[in-house]
């Protein structure tokens, strides 16, 4: 008879494997994983005796915390849907998402709970809201204190099928708003085993919480992590001094993090070179594309670098770059420019780049075409949107919108998204590959290059520049710059000097907001508006 795959299984393995060993870090706190499963079925009964039935939606405003992971098990026995919000929104997003996905129950941290109150008295379907680490005087209830007089014993479970729901993830919203995604218990379970195989996520393993869990990168990985007894620490802020100290603490072996998250790591550790010992054995870079950096991450880290893509709509993963072992005659420098793509296909995952005829294009690394998935994690749909289901999912793939080629080895390279590519004069032009371009220079911190309205071509790209600290640099030398790397009708023709560039919560560049700005201030309508 087979066994339907359901999350609460990899706790419980953790649970008789590693009762005793630490599950969970943050701030001064930490629990075992006996400790952390007492936690998880008073969570569970506690929102039993308030109500909460299977299939209702259970809703998390938090930073990567105990309270966090504790929402995962709790909620999943139940057979509740968790729906983790994204902790940068403003009031108005929280009311859209609460309202939409027809929350009962808000959990919130005291930092994040002002985010609500504007608009509490707007909440349709939250009955309760519970929060983390309360602090002041409200009417609304104390997690701590609630959780204490919960039961304590092993919930009994829900009868669950492998194919019912488990959580509602808003994706990023980096090119317009976020759409709710439902992953089922058997999309995050087979996303998880193939994740832990290809990272190779054994007991042994110590993971930072770089990423938010709220995210769909950060939340796929305490699945793999527990399931393997490994430990996880998580701090609320993640600022690069933070991470340094807490490598050294805990012995942190493996982080997962935004390409431009590790940038700034990569900059905090030339500027203050701080003297850490550390076990890191790999940093995975994924959710956007990595700048030219992955030798240096490699050779002055000496932390092995995996590119993964993927997307909310796919639980997330479906490619990783790591090296086949008969790929590893190949010069080095060639070696790093594979694992800078997004690699090939993860198992349970099949993965193909397609023309617009729907043919597989050459595996030259030069025809470009669209990311098609169709794989064990790709979601069952968008929450009460099916046209936006049936166009994204169509003939059984889940169509990505991201453009990319193949190269001689089978490995796929994501050239952009099909919205940030700029046609000029007719040529379509990656606005990844210029920015590949600008992170070249010594001087460039961060760049984000957009389409811009041009009366000859059409359009021209434009780029976004962050200096590094204490460094200048002119426009002109800038488009020189990359009039010497690359074809001249890839280069730039204009840049705008900026101090940072707007990210979405996770460290995406939201080169949306660059565009529209842009578009409407020379006074024309955008095609991407
Ligand atoms: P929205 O769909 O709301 O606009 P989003 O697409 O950024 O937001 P996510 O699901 O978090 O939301 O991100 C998935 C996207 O991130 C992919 O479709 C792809 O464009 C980009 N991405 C992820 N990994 C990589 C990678 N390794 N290289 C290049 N791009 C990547
Ligand atoms: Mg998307």
């Amino acid at each position: 008879m087979n066994v339907p795959l359901i999350l609460s299984q990899f706790l419980d393995r953790a649970v008789s494997l590693y009762g005793s060993k630490k599950a969970i870090y943050a701030d001064d706190r930490a629990f075992t994983y006996e400790e952390l499963n007492t936690r998880v079925n008073q969570l569970s009964h506690g929102l039993k005796a308030s109500g909460i039935q299977k299939g209702d939606r259970v809703a998390y405003l938090a930073p990567n915390s105990i309270e966090m992971l504790e929402g995962f098990y709790g909620v999943f026995q139940l057979g509740g849907v968790m729906v983790p919000l994204n902790i940068r929104l403003k009031p108005e997003d929280y009311l859209f998402i609460l309202n939409h996905s027809e929350s009962r129950v808000l959990f919130v941290d005291q930092d994040l709970h002002h985010l609500i109150l504007p608009v509490k008295d707007q909440l349709k379907t939250v009955e309760k809201i519970i929060v983390h680490y309360k602090e002041e005087e409200t009417d609304e209830t104390d997690y701590d204190a609630w959780l204490s007089i919960q039961d304590s014993r092993p919930y009994d479970r829900e009868d669950l099928d492998e194919n019912d729901v488990c959580s509602l993830l808003y994706t990023s919203g980096t090119t317009g708003n976020p759409k709710g995604v439902m992953l089922t218990h058997r999309n995050n379970y087979l996303h998880a085993l193939s994740t832990m195989h290809h990272l190779r996520v054994s007991d042994q393993d110590v993971l930072l919480h770089v990423l938010p869990m709220f995210h769909v990168n950060g939340w796929g990985s305490p699945f793999y992590y527990t399931a393997n007894g490994a430990s996880q620490v998580c701090m609320r802020k993640a600022t690069p001094e933070k991470i340094f100290d807490a490598l050294q603490k805990h012995n942190v072996s493996v982080m997962h993090m935004a390409p431009t998250v590790l940038n700034s790591l990569m900059q905090y550790h030339e500027q203050c070179a701080p003297a850490v010992e550390q076990d890191v054995r790999v940093v995975i870079a994924g959710s956007a594309p990595p700048p030219a950096f992955v030798t240096r991450v490699e050779k002055e880290l000496g932390w092995e670098f995996i590119q993964v893509y993927g997307m909310t709509e796919s639980s997330p993963l479906s490619t990783v770059s790591t090296i086949r072992s008969h790929l590893k005659e190949l010069p080095l420098t060639q070696q790093y420019r594979m694992k800078a793509k997004a690699g090939h296909q993860m198992i349970g995952c099949e993965v193909k780049v397609i023309n617009e005829q729907g043919e597989e294009v050459a595996y030259n690394g030069l025809e470009i075409g669209e990311v098609v998935v169709r794989s064990n994690g790709v979601m069952k749909g968008y929450w009460k949107n099916e046209e936006a289901t049936m166009e994204a999912i169509r003939g059984g793939w889940l169509h990505t919108g991201d453009m990319a080629n193949v190269d001689e080895y089978g490995n796929i390279d994501i050239v952009d998204r099909k919205k940030d590519i700029i046609i000029s004069g007719g040529e379509n032009i990656s606005s990844i590959e210029i920015e590949g371009a600008l992170y070249e220079h010594p001087a460039i911190l961060e760049a984000a290059v957009i389409a811009v309205p041009h009366e000859k071509w059409g359009e021209t790209p434009h780029a976004f520049v962050v200096l590094r600290i204490g460094k200048t640099l002119t426009e002109q030398e800038i488009i020189s710059f990359t009039r010497e790397k690359l074809a001249h009708f890839k280069a730039v023709t204009g840049v705008t000097f900026v101090e940072e560039l707007p990210k979405t919560a996770s460290g995406k560049i939201q080169k949306i907001h660059l565009r529209n700005d842009y578009w409407e201030s020379k006074g024309i309508a955008g095609r991407f508006v």
